[in-house]
């Protein structure tokens, strides 16, 4: 029973009542009612029929936990107070034997912990109330079959008979199975009302023998139980490790909601049901969802019976039907989002139970938050705001068949997870080294390519393959980046792998299964977006924004999905301060990147130019030549072919910025690591092959990463760098001759001290001039280095007497800052993740209070030095959301990312900005909350509602209300179809009266 201390000022009112067309609180106060209570306050108050009840705040919660588990000494005249309002709103008395009031008792965070905490229906039952409830219902099997079930529950969730751990069986479980058996049936729902009443009688025997107590016959008694269950259930251990990977804050606390029931099991004028106000996987505006005539939510969670499409709802229930669909206008018009909502049906009234933000695909997102612009319901900065960054991947990347991947799964096909380092879908067959990945792909198979890890001489078999996979690395490893730059789909560091080069194998042991052996040519599939490797051939297809953007095979009139994408991307491009651009190295894949809407090339990474067929053999011998003239004799080489590459990527980008960079790893990375590659490079340079493996012995450095790279390969041998400029400024001038004023940055990588700058840039300036002087013709090109090493970061003023640009290099900068191997930490960074020991992967999101703080400094430091300095970042947090606002708030001017992110990146970016308070100038006139003008008419099911934008203003392009080329629904993306069969399912669980 309540106890009451007097401890602590306190705060006048505890306890907010909903329901009969009132409320006391409403949607604005989660923080006091929790999500359910201040929605069901606010459905109260627009007026749809909640059925009575009362919020008991957040504060209480706080209080019971800071004074041992005790009340504010007003509480409980307050709840009896409450309780005789719903008395009154429901015509029943709580403990009354002729007619019963029975409630259910639930908790309800201020945000949603679904399933986390503790609920208990049909409160109020007993022995002599049952008898009233067989009355009042005309069913005895009714009310009996209620009051078994919340002995049940009471005992679980208030007695403490709740099995702890999964080898544990509940208790009631068990003695119900007896019963079945006894009786003969098989089903709950055979049992009769004696057996039912057995239970009872059982259930109660049970709690006495194992808890030495009675259950409870006052109704009063039974519900303080319940409200002490469900605050207490606030501290389960299920809630505190939600609460952790959610990041919901231990003081919020929970609100507990009681609330008279409602049944919608009486009969077939009862039912029950979830829905949509819009698709969740198209996001298609028709009313969605699933009910079942004659039945509670728990029937619907066990599977008994199929539950029937929201459409024939119509047919059965016509008036409770077109009451819902007033109610899903009136809930969009309100909320001005997709509401996803469980009601109950009784003797022919129609109850609402809950609404609350739907969660949606990606596509649905994209959908909904520019047709709620288009109806005049939110503004355009609203949706931008509304469309989660990463959901952007769902529109770009292939996808599996919906089907085929759940039939895969079903099977037992999923073999292993790693990172998910490339997103999108690839199916192929397994080769083991980059060199047959390109055979293979020559003669038209589709191949997957499975590595231990890769490097830079396997471009080429990357190149050609479906997707790669590795059992090794991190999100910045080279599979990693290069597969997102070339846009392939990749799953790095998948450590459960046992990969034999060798014998051309591949072993995994699944969860589910026993160790499976794949060989060469076997058929694999994987799942970039998720991480999933799976076992066969899975059907893909490809996204339909870039059957529009990049492969021109669809016409963009034709596809709707790309028309909405658009018009959300120009709200985006219109709003961002920061620019975008791409990591590219190749003319193709600049022209990827101005596809997705890139300004520039941020980083092109020249030594990926050097793998190709004769390149490799000249960079080769350059690396291994002991002597400058030797070098440069193989430099000479290398000239043209480099010059030929900036000539591609100048006229690919036009007048946009085009970033540069000088050679950056260490010389090794180039060198014939197998005994034939040696003989070839000795054949080319008559030089002994015993000879040729020393010097490759000579090159090795234990650890590379530290060693001989980036800017010092060009203090070492300046005639590297002066090769690089004469081909990019060579390149510069030939193009500019052709009329078009192109703008090269010149980047010289890892630079830690302002000297090492000077000499690169003296060198680059020297071979500048001269250039310029042959060609007669001047470039303006700006000199510039990347920022990553911590010392370059805090000596940043000192650097930017030199340097025109910085470019932040994150991944150097983490691998740096931390001292965290970028190849090798895929080992144990998951664990530091998992254990929370960092709270994400710092090569994926910016560790922005470390690395950040680095950044922050030499912007600031760089900046005192040279106002105009020109700041941007080109590591792969260029692409990610969280540090993309990072860089907006810095005050960088731009960030650069692999083609594939781009539109992230954009999005993210106007986020940002938008966040600061700018607004789009493009939109479609603003709309207020109350000025919402709803689509004309309550659209019929499956019908597109006509398009009513606010004051006219439907963009141009909007040229049909009704979408060209709407998403065949049978054709639903691998995640839109799971979200499907998820969030239903979901809701049911949430079980109804
Ligand atoms: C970086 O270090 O962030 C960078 C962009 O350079 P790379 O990944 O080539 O070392
Ligand atoms: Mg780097």
């Amino acid at each position: 029973m309540v106890k009451s201390v007097t401890t602590g000022p306190e705060p006048e009112k505890f306890v907010y009542s909903f329901g009969s067309g009132h409320a006391e609180g409403s949607g604005a106060r989660k923080d006091l009612l929790g999500g359910k209570g201040a929605n069901l306050a606010e459905m109260a108050r627009l007026g749809l029929p909640v059925p009575p009840g009362f919020t008991i705040t957040t504060e209480v919660c706080t209080y019971f936990y800071a004074n041992r588990k005790n009340y504010p000494k007003s509480l409980k005249d307050e709840v009896e107070g409450h309780l005789k309002l719903v008395e009154k709103g429901v015509g029943r008395r709580f403990g009354d034997a002729s007619n019963p009031l029975t409630v259910s008792v639930r908790s309800g965070a201020r945000a949603s912990m679904p399933g986390m905490m503790d609920t208990i229906l049909n409160l109020g039952l007993n022995d002599r109330t049952v008898e009233g409830l067989a009355k009042v219902s005309k069913s005895p099997r009714f009310a009996w079959d209620c009051y078994r079930r919340f002995v049940a529950m009471y005992g679980d969730v208030v007695m403490g008979l709740k099995p702890m751990d999964k080898r544990d069986r509940d208790p009631f479980e068990v003695i119900l199975e007896k019963k079945k058996f006894a009786y003969g049936v098989h089903l709950d729902t055979e049992l009769p009302v004696d057996a039912l009443k057995e239970l009872v009688r059982d259930f109660k025997a049970e709690i006495r023998y194992r808890t030495g107590l009675l259950f409870p016959e006052d109704p009063r008694e039974q519900l303080w139980g319940a409200i002490g269950a469900v605050f207490s259930s606030w501290m389960n251990e299920r809630a505190i490790v939600y609460r952790k990977l959610n990041d919901i804050p231990e003081t919020w606390g929970t609100a507990v909601n009681v609330q008279s029931m409602v049944f919608g099991n009486l009969g077939d004028d009862c039912g029950t049901g979830v829905a949509f106000t819009r698709d969740p996987a198209t996001g298609e505006n028709l009313f969605y969802g699933e009910y079942l005539i004659n039945a509670q939510g728990e029937d619907v969670v066990a599977g008994i019976r199929t539950p029937q499409k929201m459409a024939t709802l119509e047919k059965r229930m016509p008036a409770v039907y077109k009451q819902l669909l007033g109610i899903r206008r009136t809930l969009e018009d309100h909320y001005r989002d997709m509401q996803d909502i469980e009601f109950t049906v009784e003797k022919g009234t129609l109850w609402m139970l809950q609404t609350r933000t739907g969660k949606r695909t990606g596509f649905a997102e994209v959908r909904i938050a520019v047709e709620m612009v288009e109806e005049g319901r939110i503004t355009a900065e609203e949706a931008v705001l509304r469309v989660n960054p990463d959901s952007l991947n769902q529109l770009l990347r292939p996808i599996f068949d919906p089907d085929a991947k759940y039939a895969a799964m079903k099977e037992g096909r999923i073999l292993a997870k790693g990172l998910n380092a490339g997103p999108g879908a690839a199916t192929g067959r397994i080769v083991f080294t980059a060199h047959d990945a390109f055979e293979w792909a020559q003669r038209g198979e589709k191949v997957l390519l499975v590595r231990e890890e890769t490097s830079p001489e396997d471009i080429k078999g990357m190149n050609a393959a479906e997707g790669i996979l590795t059992a090794r690395g991190g999100m910045t490893s080279h599979a990693a980046l290069v597969a997102r730059q070339m846009g392939k789909v990749c799953v790095a560091g998948c450590e459960v792998l046992r990969i034999d080069a060798s014998l051309r194998t591949m072993a995994v042991k699944p969860a589910s299964s026993d160790m499976k052996v794949l060989r060469e040519g076997d058929w694999l599939s994987i799942d970039g977006t998720s991480g999933e490797v799976i076992e066969g051939k899975l059907a893909t297809k490809p996204s339909e924004v870039l059957q529009v953007t990049l492969e021109k095979s669809l016409d963009r009139e034709h596809s709707e999905i790309y028309r909405r994408f658009a018009v959300l991307m120009s709200w985006a491009d219109d709003v961002r301060r920061l620019r975008v651009r791409a990591n590219a190295d190749q003319p193709d894949q600049a022209l990827n990147a101005l596809s997705f809407g890139a300004e520039g090339i941020g980083l092109c990474r020249t030594e990926h130019m050097f793998f190709g067929g004769e390149r490799i053999l000249a960079m080769r011998e350059m690396s291994l030549a002991d002597k400058t003239e030797d070098r440069e004799r193989a430099l000479d080489k290398i000239l043209p072919m480099q010059r030929e590459d900036f000539i591609g990527l100048f006229r690919a980008m036009g007048s946009r910025p085009v970033t540069i960079r000088t050679l950056d790893p260490p010389l090794h990375e180039f060198l014939p690591h197998g005994e034939k590659e040696r003989e070839a490079v000795a054949r080319l340079t008559g030089v002994d092959p015993r000879l040729v493996a020393r010097k490759v012995a000579d090159l090795h450095e234990m650890n590379p990463m530290l060693g001989h790279r980036g800017c010092r390969l060009g203090i070492s041998f300046p005639e590297i760098t002066r090769m690089q400029t004469r081909a990019i400024l060579e390149a510069a001038c030939r193009v500019k001759k052709e009329g078009i004023e192109i703008r090269p940055e010149i980047m010289i990588p890892l630079v830690g001290h302002v000297n090492e700058l000077a000499d690169q840039g003296a060198i680059v300036r020297a071979t500048a001039e001269k250039v310029f002087e042959s060609q007669g013709i001047r470039v303006d090109f700006l000199l510039g280095t990347m920022i990553e090493l911590p010392r370059a970061a805090i000596t940043a003023d000192e650097i930017a007497t030199v340097a025109e640009f910085f470019s932040f290099g994150t991944n150097d900068l983490t691998q740096t800052t931390f001292g965290l191997s970028r190849d090798d930490a895929g080992k144990f960074l998951p664990e530091y993740v998992r254990r929370e020991i960092l709270s994400a992967d710092p090569f994926e999101k910016l560790d922005q209070r470390g690395v950040g703080k680095l950044i922050r400094i030499a912007v600031d430091l760089g900046r005192g030095t040279r106002p105009a300095l020109k700041v941007g970042i080109c590591g792969e947090h260029g692409g990610e959301p969280t540090s993309v606002e990072f860089c907006h708030r810095t005050g960088l001017d731009y960030v650069s990312c692999s083609p594939f992110r781009i539109p992230i990146a954009r999005l993210a970016a106007a986020q940002a900005a938008l966040r600061d308070g700018a607004k789009v100038k493009n939109a479609p006139k603003s709309v207020s909350a109350g000025t919402v003008k709803p689509a004309a008419g309550v659209p019929a099911t499956g019908s597109e509602p006509a398009v009513v934008a606010a004051s006219g203003t439907i963009p141009a392009h909007r040229t049909s209300s009704r979408p060209a080329a709407a998403p065949a629904r049978s054709k639903k993306p691998a995640t839109a179809k799971r979200a499907v069969r998820e969030a239903p399912a979901k809701a049911r669980r949430t079980v109804r009266g």
